[in-house]
């Protein structure tokens, strides 16, 4: 089989593997699509190469059960990239990401993997493969949870500090329950998408005042809520300017180093709050908004062949790009 191997430094070459074997309780799924994560970029520019890639959000074909009882062959799945041990009470509970002893998976942005059985999500014969891959990956997960767990009310203000693909997710489940969203970045590509995707107001914090923008727009009261989907200390520094009394910042961008201001947060009622990944019991309450006309295929700019990986790659450590996927039989 073929597959993806970061060399280093943002190289990527297409290389050839031995194609792998289920041992006892795995599965063989074939890989039709996979997508690029921001969370790649750690590995894809370091300097050290790795054996295979940190790619983790695919969907596919089950090609051999044989090991499995749960599945059997041609059933379509998408790849719930936790591997929770399957054992304990977070696991019982669907929690994986909750599981002491969770591995993170990789090596998807490959024609095959084997994964343990009680990985793999069922798709449904109506979502595609390529919705398939966003609503079963973090593409959407983690915006989904994030958004959710801030408890929007419909006309409320959120400001979406950092539009790359998470903070674009968040842009468009806000936009879908009426939210009204403020989209910064610093960026004109992103903001662009933005837009495209429900943004009732841009902001390019380097071209205007952001937070003088924002209190204008919410008539002084600044933002019910803030995602900060930037990573960095100055998203996060603005993100706290821009909410508002009472209001709720959600951290997603794996920020350090950040100074709080207690006094802000207790004499404003504010909350912060951080959110990783997704729980895998809202998959399905994802494919329902799905189905109810939420189309997270739009969150996807970018599209290449296994063969373009380089180009591929480059489009999105370029960081004007939404979500990037790669076809792997292509
Ligand atoms: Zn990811
Ligand atoms: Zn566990």
């Amino acid at each position: 089989m073929f597959g993806v191997r970061y060399l280093g430094g943002g190289k990527v070459a297409v290389s050839e593997y031995p194609d792998p074997t289920p041992k006892d309780g795995e599965v063989l799924i074939r890989i039709e699509v996979a997508a690029i994560c921001g969370s790649d970029l750690h590995a894809l520019l370091s300097d050290n190469p790795l054996e295979s890639n940190t790619g983790h959000e695919a969907v596919g074909i089950i090609v051999d059960a044989s090991k499995s009882r749960l599945w059997k062959g041609g059933e379509r799945v998408g790849i719930y990239a936790v591997w929770g041990c399957g054992k304990c009470s977070w696991c019982q509970r669907g929690i994986y990401t909750f599981c002491d002893r969770r591995k993170s998976c990789g090596g998807l942005q490959a024609q095959y993997a084997c994964v343990p059985e009680h990985i793999p999500l069922p798709l449904p014969e109506d979502v595609d493969f390529v919705a398939g891959v966003l609503l079963s990956g973090d593409g959407f997960g983690t915006p989904y949870h994030a958004c959710k767990r801030m408890k929007v009310n419909p006309k409320d203000f959120v400001s979406v500090v950092g539009c790359g693909p998470v903070g674009l997710g968040c842009v468009l489940y806000l936009s879908h329950i009426g939210a009204r969203v403020i989209a910064l970045d610093v960026r004109h590509e992103r903001l662009d998408y933005a837009r495209e995707l429900g943004a009732e107001f841009v902001v390019n914090p380097m071209s205007v005042d952001a937070v003088s923008t924002v209190r204008d727009v919410t008539n002084g009261a600044m933002s019910n809520g803030v995602i900060e989907a930037s990573g960095r200390p100055e998203g996060f520094a603005l993100a706290m300017q821009l909410v508002g009394k009472g209001g709720t910042v959600v951290c997603v961008g794996e920020n350090r180093d950040v100074t709080v201001n207690i006094g802000q947060l207790i004499r404003g009622d504010i909350a912060i709050f951080g959110s990783w990944y997704y729980h895998r019991g809202e998959y399905w309450e994802m494919v329902e908004l799905y189905r109810r006309g939420l189309d997270v295929r739009k969150l996807i700019s970018h599209e290449f062949a296994l063969s373009e990986a380089q180009r591929a790659f480059d489009e999105f450590v370029s960081g004007t790009t939404a979500k990037v996927i790669l076809k792997l039989w292509e």
